[in-house]
């Protein structure tokens, strides 16, 4: 893959478009954004335009701020990635985490008990959303034990 001199692929930024900037402003300042069917009342994520659910119109799917609570579903510790930048970031803990509001999401844990990336997490543990800036300006949600 070439990507021009001087210019590092990397497989962690997102791709922002006109639909999805709310969800980055959002994240930007601190807030996890999901999205709500006014037809079944449903949350998703990640964000679409449909409800995922019952696929109503893009007219009945709004924007909330997320509590930013979620429950650890599961989780894995990376300990190799040959993917940029996640090599130099390795181990991190990949996980599946249920957000209180509903929707499962794929996100990373972050901090907790120890130095060793893992330690402590067990299945169902309270998480609480976090920010990282993964490029300027472009923040993504991780997560923490709560009370951590
Ligand atoms: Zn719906």
């Amino acid at each position: 893959m070439s990507t021009g001199a001087g210019t590092a692929a990397r497989f962690d930024l997102p791709e922002i478009d006109d639909f999805t900037r709310p969800y980055w402003d959002a994240a930007a300042e601190g807030r996890l954004l999901l999205r709500r069917c006014g037809e079944c009342g449903k949350a998703h994520h990640y964000p679409r335009e449909f409800c995922p659910a019952c696929w109503a119109g893009e007219d009945r799917v709004t924007w909330e701020t997320a509590s930013g609570r979620a429950t650890l579903y599961t989780w894995s510790v990376i300990h190799r990635n040959d993917l940029p930048p996640f090599g130099s970031r390795v181990p991190y803990v990949a996980a599946v985490v249920d957000l209180a509001e509903g929707p499962r999401m794929m996100t990373e844990v972050v901090g907790g008990e120890g130095a060793e990336p893992g330690v402590g997490l067990r299945v169902g543990m309270e998480l609480e959303v976090t920010f990282r800036e993964a490029a300027e300006g472009v923040w993504v949600a991780v997560f923490a034990p709560r009370g951590a």
